[in-house]
This record gives structure tokens, sequence and C-alpha cells, in this order.
């Protein structure tokens, strides 16, 4: 059993390493769904020790895809684009860890699958760019946009996972 100092100890670990931990939004997108890829592209995130801290299986509306690509809206793929994200069911999720937003866009690969590494989601499972499986975050302003627009603040779950120690140190 834990002395009373020692678990206050460990609380005050954890909330140090809750204050530095950041959150991406990732999205399997209709292809990736369909192709039966959701276990394999959750599973690359948790085996890196990243935190799953919400998750949902949506079918945007074409609107609601507008908004998630609205920078995009000048381009001229825009549309198709828009089209295709609002097909079928999208797999929402939320991960939390340190340095999960750059680190997620490592995982995931370049935009084009040609120039994606092997090893990476795209470059391992994915050929061309209008079918490119994954959506990530690109940056802490787009990250913290993309959560509120996908997720309400009740579907993020903070909890601790007893890995954390042994992933942190
Ligand atoms: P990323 O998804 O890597 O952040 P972008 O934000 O530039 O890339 O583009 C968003 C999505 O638009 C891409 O993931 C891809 O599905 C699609 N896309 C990008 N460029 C093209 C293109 N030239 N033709 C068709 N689709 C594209």
């Amino acid at each position: 059993a834990l002395s009373i100092p020692a678990a206050v100890y460990m609380l005050q670990d954890h909330q140090l390493h809750a204050a530095e931990l950041e959150r991406t939004f990732i999205a399997i997108k209709p292809d990736g769904v369909q192709r039966g890829l959701i276990a394999e592209i959750i599973s690359r995130f948790e085996r890196k020790g990243f935190k799953l801290v919400a998750i949902k299986i949506v079918v945007p509306s074409k609107e609601f895809a507008e908004k998630h690509y609205y920078d995009l809206k000048e381009r001229p793929f825009f549309n198709g684009l828009c089209d295709f994200l609002s097909s079928g069911p999208v797999i929402a999720m939320v991960w939390e860890g340190e340095g999960v937003i750059k680190y997620g866009r490592k995982l995931i690969g370049a935009t084009d699958p040609q120039k994606s590494e092997p090893g990476t989601i795209r470059g391992d499972l994915a050929v061309v760019v209008g079918r490119n499986i994954i959506h990530g975050s690109d940056g802490p302003e787009t990250a913290k946009d993309e959560i509120a627009l996908w997720f309400t603040s009740s579907e993020l779950v903070s909890y601790t996972s007893n890995a954390e120690k042994w992933i942190y140190g």
C-alpha cells in the first residue's frame, strides 16, 4: 500500500503531465472505414503510446464536410473532397499525448500516398491523394478548431491510463 506522501507525489506528477499533454483530431475517412482499416489505424496510435479520449462513428453532412475543409474552399478538388467525406461513415477521434499533433502527422505520412514513406499509414495503406484514408490536424490552432467542430466538451473523456507511467516515466 502507498503511504500518503507517496500518493500525493503521484497525483502531482500526473497533474504535471496532464498540463503538458496536447490533443489532436484524427478521422478515418469513408475509404478507410469501407476498407476495414479502423482497427489497423487505431492500433498504430495506441501502440505508440497516445491515448484515445473521444471516438464516434458518424456520416457527416455535405455542409459539415465543407466546414471541416473550409480552408481548402478555393481549391479545385474542394467540392469532390466534401462529397467524398460526406459519402459514408467516418470514425472521428481525439488523441492525446506529448507531441501528438506533430507526431500524429508523422504516423499518417504525406498528403499524397505516392510521397508517403513506407511505415506511415498512408504509405503502407493508400495509393492516391483523393483516397488517402485518414485526416489529422496540422497544427495546434487547427486541432483546437477541429475538436470543437466534431465534439462537444462532454464527449471528451479525461482519464489516467495505467500505462502512462511506463510511457512517460
Ligand atoms: P492533409 O490531409 O494531409 O492535411 P490537405 O489539408 O492539403 O492535406 O488536403 C486535405 C485533403 O484533401 C487531403 O487529405 C486529400 O484527401 C485531399 N486532397 C489534397 N490535395 C488533393 C488533390 N490534389 N486532389 C484531390 N484531393 C486532394
